[in-house]
């Protein structure tokens, strides 16, 4: 069981984790390209926005200056024409056209044309009538100083009536002619900041080089003279560095809040277009499609780990089923087989363990039945040594051995129960002339003869008839009493006697015998060689009393 926990753990482990892990790698790696990719795409929206309000801006802006410069030429000829009286109608008229022009430009509020001596010598104005020639003096004004050098001027934003305003000047026609100067309503550049849209609550706006609001869609800021250039992504951008990402990470709004920022510069005005969004709502969507991914991967990696279990439940199962058939086997389960169909290599291998199997059971079944037939034929030799060594192999009845053996234990088993035992010892009545007048064979068929009378007579299952050795034969009679014993041996000699077996040398004319009885209960003061002497005894003086005949030991 361990090892099988082992090599299921081991290889779903393996497979679990290398899967997994390159799946959580590039899964990471991917979430993280992404999430790159999706920050610098939202940032390049952002600069994008900046950018293109820039552009508008400077578009509309140099607009304007365009049209500011075409209206101070046709002012001047206006002018100049009213002064030498000819083609005058023409002129005025012409003149008409273009203040009406003007008045339709409504981000000019205002132009003066200045002599080169300072002195005013125009002003048109969407608010009163046309002036000319008031001679009022310019000649200490900032514009006039700066465009006498040759540039045009533009001055920082002011607020006239709550609108944010600026000053344009700039040189009229051909070299020292005169100057152009034009109040400008900056409203526009209100309107063009708020209507970028970012985000929910994200916006535009813009700042002069000195970090001052011009735009914003909080029109209170402007008017607050806010200043910008604390905040570090402003910094930033006054200080030079163009671009988006620098001031990016660190971006916040005046109340602190961070924010995703980007800027562009409107280079000509020096002027800076700023872009932002609060950081939690530009990163919101970033952080969705993160967890979203983050998710997928997870549900990836989870059913690719998932298969990888089941992957190596599979491989294993059919090794599992393997090492249980080795150990069936092994313990002796010779019919066995392994069932794999998997039909691969796993498969081949339970086919070749089936086979060496097979051939196991087949050699082991032959070698099993040799065995059983040599045991037996050994069992059988054990059994007819045993009959050889107790039995006696002229007549094939008990022979001494077996006689001493059984005589002990009868004397013993005597001894235990007090029942008396019954010793007959009988020797054949000459039968040595027997031999020398029919020979030692007829001698043996004699023998032969004896035994069998005496087994046929001494009958009963406890008893033992022998063949004491020669021509003298034993009987053991357990259980019996010496009248019973007695009577025994005289029906012994008569059923001999009947017999009538000739023997020309014997004064009876027959085979006879000689029986010594002897009788006793086994204790302490006698013993078995006792009572084989009584017998013996009693059997030598039947011979001597005139043989065949039954004697009777006295008390042994
Ligand atoms: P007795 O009546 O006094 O016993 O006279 P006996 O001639 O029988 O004398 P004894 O018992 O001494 O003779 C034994 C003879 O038995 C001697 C031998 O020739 C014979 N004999 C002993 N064993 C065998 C045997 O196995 N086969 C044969 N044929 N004869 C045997
Ligand atoms: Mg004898
Ligand atoms: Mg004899």
């Amino acid at each position: 069981m361990r090892h099988r926990v082992t090599l299921y753990k081991k290889y779903a482990w393996i497979f679990g984790s290398l899967t997994g892990g390159a799946l959580l790698f590039s899964g990471v790696l991917n979430i993280s390209a992404v999430y790159e990719e999706s920050q610098s795409a939202m940032l390049k929206v952002q600069h994008e926005k900046a950018q293109a309000a820039a552009d508008q801006i400077a578009q509309y802006f140099f607009g304007i200056e365009q049209r500011i410069g075409m209206t101070s030429v046709s002012a001047v000829s206006a002018v100049s024409a009213v002064s030498n009286k000819q083609s005058r109608k023409t002129l005025l008229e012409q003149r008409a056209a273009e203040i009406q022009y003007l008045r339709r430009t409504s981000a000019i509020r205002e132009i003066r044309l200045i002599e080169p001596n300072g002195r005013e010598y125009l002003h048109v104005s969407r608010y009163a009538p046309d002036v000319a020639r008031s001679g009022a003096d310019f000649s200490r004004a900032d514009f006039f100083k700066r465009v006498k050098t040759g540039r045009s001027y533009r001055s920082p934003v002011y607020f006239q009536d709550a609108a944010p305003s600026m000053t344009l000047a700039m040189p009229v026609g051909p070299e020292g002619a005169g100057i152009t100067v034009a109040e400008i309503d900056l409203e526009f550049l209100l309107a063009n900041i708020s209507r970028i849209k970012v985000g929910q609550s994200g916006l535009a706006y813009a700042i002069d080089v000195n970090g001052h609001l011009i735009a914003h869609p909080d029109i209170g800021l402007i008017l607050a003279r806010t200043n910008m250039a604390g905040l570090p992504q402003v910094q930033a951008a006054l200080s030079g560095t163009d671009g988006v990402d620098p001031v990016t990470r660190h971006a916040h709004r005046k109340n602190g809040e961070p924010v995703v920022t980007a800027f562009s510069r409107i280079a000509q005005l020096d002027w800076f277009v700023f872009v932002e969004e609060p950081l939690s709502e530009a990163y919101h969507p970033l952080y969705r499609q993160a967890v979203r991914s983050a998710a997928l991967v997870l549900v990836s990696i989870l059913f690719a780990v998932w298969a990888c279990v089941m992957l190596v439940r599979r491989m294993v199962k059919p090794i599992e089923l393997l090492r249980m058939g080795t150990i069936r086997v092994g313990s002796g389960a010779l019919n066995h087989r392994i069932h794999i169909d998997t039909g691969d290599e796993l498969e081949a291998l339970a086919d070749g363990f089936n086979q060496m199997a097979a051939q196991l059971q087949e050699s082991y079944g032959t070698l099993e039945k040799k065995v059983a037939d040599r045991t037996r034929e050994l069992e059988e030799l054990n059994g007819k040594l045993a009959t050889l060594t107790i039995t006696d192999a002229l007549t094939g009845i008990a022979n001494r051995r077996r006689f001493d053996e059984v005589l002990a234990s009868e004397w013993q088993r005597a001894s235990r129960s007090g029942q008396p035992l019954t010793l007959g010892l009988f020797d054949i009545d000459w039968f040595k002339p027997y031999n020398d007048y029919y020979g030692h064979q007829a001698g043996d068929e004699c023998l032969r003869q004896v035994a069998r009378v005496l087994t046929l007579t001494i009958g009963r299952t406890s008893d033992l008839v022998a063949r004491y050795g020669g021509e003298e034969f034993v009987f053991i009679s357990p259980d019996m009493d010496t009248t019973a014993a007695l009577a025994m041996a005289r029906k012994l000699c008569a059923t001999l006697r009947a017999q009538a077996l000739p023997h020309a040398e014997s004064s009876f004319g027959i085979v006879t015998i000689s029986v010594g009885i002897a009788v006793a209960v086994p204790d302490a003061n006698n013993s078995v060689e006792e009572l084989i002497k009584a017998a013996d005894q009693a059997m030598y003086q039947a011979k001597a009393q005139g043989r065949n005949q039954v004697v009777l030991a006295g008390h042994v």
